[in-house]
């Protein structure tokens, strides 16, 4: 298994490891194409079962309860993107010296000789916003595209399926850019750096790394932050094609080679002629669903992309008028005695959190839930000087609690001492009473959801919920 297409598969012995979302389709795809498969899973319970039994009636082999053991004459592992690398199966097959793949390798290996380039997109936070701004773009554009990859859309179905694309919108989290080894994009963007599942990668350095793997082989533009180094520093640390230019973007005036934003305007100094001296608009920074500083960001890292890929200047503008965000993404839910309430719930790290409350003046702010190991004190330092008032909720309250004490003291905080779903009414009404007419009443918890919600998107509904019930009893 070199580093080139495989044309191959008959009679290749493949392992999959996990029964999954890429675990199925990669099985069934590499059965089809006639490789001998086997897939490895750890648990081995009723859905794995049931799972098992689909995949063996095709004639494929499935070990249940055992994801360690390498299977006897393995050419191949695909596994799924999860999988941590420091797991028993990858151990043996280093020393085995058999290759392995995540789905975004599987699928970029068996992508055709035509296949539709990447842009692909990477970062800590705003990958799924970008992703989504840059497909509306290039769709605006009259390209033939879609947002795919960890935004829950296959890229084995967006590779293989019937539908002719021109250019492919590309979602990538670090652990599938771990196990995606060859991939080369034709341009690639990582928005931002912030310590996030170090569990996984092992170290701070390993994650940027795997992150800064985008990057490798790009063909027109690395796109980076120029707010956040770390990012330019994986740029100048990748090796790209010859003629591939590391193209900035930054809120504020940007320098030659750069987007950025003057005077409420997005505006491109990189791929114009004579960018010493010119520049082109692209949109008004209200043009930006939301117009948040960190959005606006996200819209600059899309612009890019959408440019390095010859995308006109009418088409950013049109494509980020034509974008909704997801819920609970800065969504604005209701106004109540003057007041904004604004359901952030996606917010589930601080970094997240803090681009959040950077975008208000003035905020009550509803916090607290799974901290994951997280530490708030630099969030509670930058955002202190906004807070009118906060609102606790969740496990994990007391570490924002104490933050809160030793930077903001002069802060007032409710700390509602409940982790059940229905504190969430309780922390609306109390931040009400803590609101003044002009303020911004912000659910960005920094937190995981699952001590009290069944994930963010319920956190999202219960808060927007309350807010409906506030106002309706105002
Ligand atoms: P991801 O796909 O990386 O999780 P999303 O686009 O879904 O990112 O946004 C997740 C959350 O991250 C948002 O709700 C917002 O709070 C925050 N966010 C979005 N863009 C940025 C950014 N550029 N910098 C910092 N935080 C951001």
């Amino acid at each position: 298994m070199g580093s080139g297409q495989v044309t191959d598969w008959q009679g290749k012995n493949v392992t999959v490891a996990g029964l999954g979302v890429s675990g199925i389709p990669a099985a069934k795809v590499l059965h089809g194409l006639g490789a001998k498969i086997t897939v490895v899973n750890d648990g081995d319970d009723a859905r794995a079962r049931a799972q098992a039994a689909e995949l063996e009636a095709l004639g494929i082999t499935v070990r249940l309860g055992d994801g360690a053991t390498l299977p006897e004459g393995t050419d191949l592992i695909v596994t799924a993107p999860g999988w941590k690398p420091d797991k028993p199966l990858f151990t043996a097959a280093r020393a085995a010296g058999v290759p392995v793949w995540g789905d975004v390798e599987l699928a970029w290996r068996l992508r055709g000789p035509d296949a539709a380039p990447w842009l692909a997109v990477t970062g800590t936070n705003g990958k799924t916003t970008t992703v989504q701004m840059l497909a509306s773009i290039l769709k605006a554009a009259g390209l033939r595209t879609a947002a795919v990859g960890n935004i829950g859309v296959s890229l084995l179905d967006a590779v293989l399926g019937e539908e002719q694309y021109d250019v492919l919108a590309v979602e990538l989290s670090s652990y599938q850019l771990h196990w995606a080894p060859s991939l080369r994009a034709h341009s690639a963007a990582v928005l931002n750096l912030a310590p996030d599942h170090l569990d996984w990668h092992g170290s701070m350095e390993a994650y940027a790394a795997d992150k800064g793997r985008i990057y490798e082989g790009n063909r027109v533009a690395c796109v980076y932050n120029v707010a956040d180094k770390a990012t330019e520093d994986l740029v100048r640390e990748a090796d790209v094609e010859e003629g591939c230019r590391a193209i900035g973007f930054t809120l504020g005036t940007p320098a030659p080679s750069q987007l950025g934003v003057v005077e409420g305007v997005l505006v491109d100094r990189a791929f114009v002629e004579n960018r010493q001296k010119n520049a082109q608009e692209l949109a008004e920074v209200t043009d930006v669903n939301p117009p948040a500083p960190h959005n606006v960001a996200n819209a600059l890292a899309a612009a890019a992309l959408a440019r390095a890929y010859g995308v006109p200047p009418q088409a950013v503008r049109d494509g980020l008028r034509a974008f909704t965000p997801d819920a609970h993404r800065i969504a604005h839910v209701a106004d109540v005695d003057g007041v904004a309430y604004i359901d952030d719930s996606k917010a589930t790290n601080t970094h997240a959190a803090e681009a959040s409350l950077a975008a208000y003046e003035s905020i009550v702010w509803i916090a607290g839930g799974l901290a994951k190991g997280a530490v708030f004190e630099e969030l509670v330092t930058k955002s202190a000087g906004r807070l009118r008032g906060v609102v606790l909720i969740g496990a994990d309250r007391g570490l924002i609690r104490e933050a809160l004490a030793r930077h903001a003291p002069e802060v007032p905080v409710v700390d509602l001492d409940r982790t059940d779903t229905g504190a969430m009414l309780a922390a609306v009404q109390e931040a009400r009473r803590l609101a003044q007419p002009g303020d911004t009443v912000l659910l960005a918890p920094a937190c995981a959801s699952m001590d009290m919600f069944v994930n963010y998107n319920q956190r999202g509904d219960v808060f927007a919920e309350a807010v409906r019930e506030l106002g309706a009893g105002a």
